[in-house]
């Protein structure tokens, strides 16, 4: 790690960081260490250099989304008949987790392409929608977005507004959805709409998903979010002026679509909870460096009790994050119910992001507190991970709730 140009003398930080972050707790397999050490060599060598860069003028790379759909990273949990990896939940969280450790905007990307869309698809959808999507977005050749959100429906998602009306074999929808993450490069959008008329509503029960593409006439690209962090991911409005969808875009029932998007929330929640394990791995492995290579009254920070400890909390938090986070992807898998599981996951790895962050720049002292250094970004990009794909009150509430749940 070295300073970013310029002629001001900055501290540097030790070159042989601390190696014992407790990263390895999780047993990986040959195919898992093979994954992980793929996603790290390419986040290096893809991202790395660029990432000031991005960051400042909030640049979206598109050359990206090829690159990860040719080494897999976009079809992970794809099966291998529709071109994707198919491998298990864990293994696409460690792969994640690399790519968050160096670019918080690359991982959102990959987190909701590879859990959301592509899964409401697999999971929701028709034989011939299969067929027609989960190739290219397997191989990178169509970018997934998820259009939940509208300007007053964020928390209660379910007081969506956008209209779809049945004409003949085409479905016409109107509204504006928010936040749309990848929403201004995605070549799919599965977008919610309401399918219940204002007369007749039935709430979350009167919502459909819908297959949307840019082509479509009505489709426009709205205002793209100037962000604090995540600079380099676009965050978009869209709206649908009388966008006409073919029937044959519909996910499964017409009046389920919000079940469905709830479902799969689940499985956004554990990206996002890798997501933020790879951003506190970051600032952990940066303020480790710069502790030992940094002095103060003669003595290298690393050995004052009161940066060890913000650095022994900073790595059994994210230890902590990591395994539940995991145990989760492990129940996944296993078929368990997991909405209380992948709720403290997110709740708990988003927080450890923010906290570690922090301490980060703490360590780094005013240093932190500049462009120069990694870890003001990462501070920056940690926050959004406690409020997207439902916020820590939203997150408290569902794992309450769980605890009166009866199977
Ligand atoms: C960078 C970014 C990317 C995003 N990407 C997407 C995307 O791709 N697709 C998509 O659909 N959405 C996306 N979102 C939207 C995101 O999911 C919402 O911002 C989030 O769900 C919160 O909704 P809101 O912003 O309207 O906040 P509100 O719901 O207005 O919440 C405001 C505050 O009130 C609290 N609150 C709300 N209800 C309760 C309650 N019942 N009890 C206690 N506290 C409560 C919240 O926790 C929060 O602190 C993105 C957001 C951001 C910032």
């Amino acid at each position: 790690m070295s300073p970013r140009g310029g002629w001001v003398a900055r501290p540097a930080a030790a070159s042989t960081p601390t190696r014992k972050l407790a990263s390895d707790l999780l047993d990986l397999s040959e195919e898992q260490r093979e994954i992980r050490n793929l996603a790290r060599e390419f986040a290096q060598r893809e991202i790395a250099p660029f990432i000031s860069e991005w960051d400042e003028n909030a640049h979206f790379e598109p050359s990206l989304v090829r690159k990860m759909g040719e080494l897999g990273f976009l079809g992970m949990l794809i099966p291998e008949e529709y071109d994707g990896l198919g491998v298990d939940t864990p293994t696409y969280l460690i792969a994640l987790e690399e790519i968050a450790v160096v670019d918080a905007s690359a991982a959102v990307m990959m987190s909701v392409h590879n859990s959301l869309p592509t899964q409401m698809i697999l999971r929701f959808g028709s034989d011939e929608q299969r067929e027609r999507f989960l190739r290219p977005m397997a191989r990178g050749e169509l970018l997934g977005a998820f259009a939940l959100s509208e300007p007053e429906a964020g928390s209660d998602a379910a007081a969506l507004v956008t209209q779809a009306v049945l004409d003949g074999d085409t479905w016409v929808l109107n509204g504006t959805k928010s936040w749309v993450t990848s929403g201004s490069h995605a070549g799919v959008v599965l977008a919610m709409a309401r399918t219940d008329l204002p007369e007749d509503r039935k709430g979350a029960r009167g919502i459909g998903t819908f297959i949307v593409t840019p082509d479509l006439p009505g489709f426009h690209v709205g205002k793209k979010e100037d962000k604090l962090g995540l600079r380099s991911s676009p965050t978009v409005q869209l709206t649908f002026d009388g966008l006409r969808v073919p029937a044959a875009n519909l996910l499964g029932e017409p009046s389920e679509g919000f079940i469905y998007a709830m479902q799969s929330l689940e499985n956004g929640r554990l990206g996002i909870a890798a997501q933020a394990v790879g951003i506190a791995r970051a600032a952990l492995e940066a303020a480790t460096a710069y502790a030992a290579g940094r002095s103060q009254f003669g003595t290298p920070i690393k050995d004052f009790q009161a940066i060890q400890f913000k650095l022994a909390d900073m790595a059994t938090r994210i230890a902590a994050s990591r395994t539940l986070l995991h145990a989760a992807a492990r129940a996944k898998d296993r078929g368990e119910n997991v909405k209380q599981a992948t709720s403290m996951a997110k709740l708990f790895a988003s927080e450890t992001a923010m906290f570690a962050t922090n301490q980060a720049v703490q360590i780094f002292g005013g240093y932190g507190y500049v462009k120069d250094y990694p870890v003001e970004r990462l501070f920056r990009d940690a926050k959004v991970t406690e409020i997207y794909e439902g916020t820590s009150e939203i997150q408290r509430i569902v794992i309450a709730r769980e605890l009166y749940a009866s199977d």
